[in-house]
This record gives structure tokens, C-alpha cells and sequence, in this order.
């Protein structure tokens, strides 16, 4: 689902009606024949370290303002995820990285701002640059796996030993 379903076709600009196409309850327009697929957003998340430590971001806008997380972001038309994972890592976080392996796909639902989200999560070992929070970012810091937020530590646990083998 969509927070904000589309109301007018965007070929004719005919209110839609909503009946079943397809085999699904869609929006479609009368007129021209448009139907509005819905399809999640493509997201990628940065689960960056460095010496052992998570990279986390304190996000400055919703959803989850004012919680700590992994930089995130959504994928651009003519963009791979795997560039999008880093160019997301910089420019909220200030620094640059290297793809190490894709850790998991999963669906997400934002019931706040976005709906049905594809979640891309990559494992990226930073290279350079000095910690900065970007737009959008109240904060970055690094955590050892034992200080990060109850919510993220389940998330990461299965992360933590390719992180700092010595943990
Ligand atoms: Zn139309």
C-alpha cells in the first residue's frame, strides 16, 4: 500500500476508480486505460564498520527521526544498488567504502511516509574520509557491536564476528 494513492490518471487526468484488475484491488483510469501498478521502493541500506565498529547515523528526518540507524537511501533510475549503497554512505555520513557482500533483501512496511519498501541491506568496509553528518542526519558515531541500540544489535548480531573477528 501507498501512503498517498495516486487520484487523477497522469495520461488524461481523469479521476481513477478503483475495482479489481488483474486479480487485485487497483486504481485505474476509465478513460485511457492507465492502471496504477503499485511496486515497493527500492532502498538500500549501508551496514558500514570500521575497526570493529558499526557506523550508525542519527536520522534527522521521518521515519524514525531522532533514532539511530544504518545510512539508507533510495536507489536512483540508472543507478546500481551497489553505487547507490555508497553514495548514500557519503553523503550522509561522510565517508567512503567498499562493497564486502549483500547480507539480505526484505520487505518493509513504512506506515509512516513511504508504504511498501524492497530493503537492500549491503555489508561496506569504509575506506576514507572523516565521519560528518550530512542533509538529513542529526549526528554519526560508531558503536562497538556490544553498544549498539537493542533494535540494531538483533538486526546485526549475525554481523558481528565479520566485523571484528576478535569479538
Ligand atoms: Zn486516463
Amino acid at each position: 500500500m501507498s501512503p498517498k494513492p495516486y487520484r487523477f490518471s497522469p495520461n488524461c487526468a481523469v479521476p481513477l476508480s478503483e475495482g479489481m484488475v488483474e486479480g487485485r484491488i487497483r486504481r485505474y483510469c476509465p478513460s485511457c486505460g492507465f492502471i496504477r501498478y503499485e511496486n515497493p521502493l527500492p532502498v538500500v541500506v549501508a551496514i558500514a564498520f570500521n575497526e570493529g565498529h558499526f557506523l550508525l547515523i542519527k536520522r534527522g528526518i521521518p521515519p524514525m527521526k531522532g533514532f539511530w540507524g544504518c545510512p539508507s537511501g533510495f536507489i536512483e533510475s540508472g543507478e546500481s544498488a551497489e553505487d547507490a549503497c555508497l553514495r548514500e554512505l557519503e553523503e550522509e555520513a561522510g565517508v567512503t567504502g567498499e562493497i564486502q557482500r549483500l547480507v539480505r533483501v526484505m520487505r518493509r512496511e513504512d506506515a509512516e511516509v513511504y508504504g511498501d519498501m524492497l530493503v537492500v541491506s549491503y555489508l561496506v568496509k569504509i575506506t576514507g574520509g572523516v565521519p560528518e553528518a550530512g542533509n538529513e542526519v542529526e549526528e554519526v558515531r560508531y558503536d562497538r557491536p556490544d553498544e549498539l541500540p537493542d533494535y540494531l544489535s538483533t538486526l546485526l548480531q549475525d554481523i558481528v564476528t565479520e566485523i571484528n573477528p576478535h569479538s
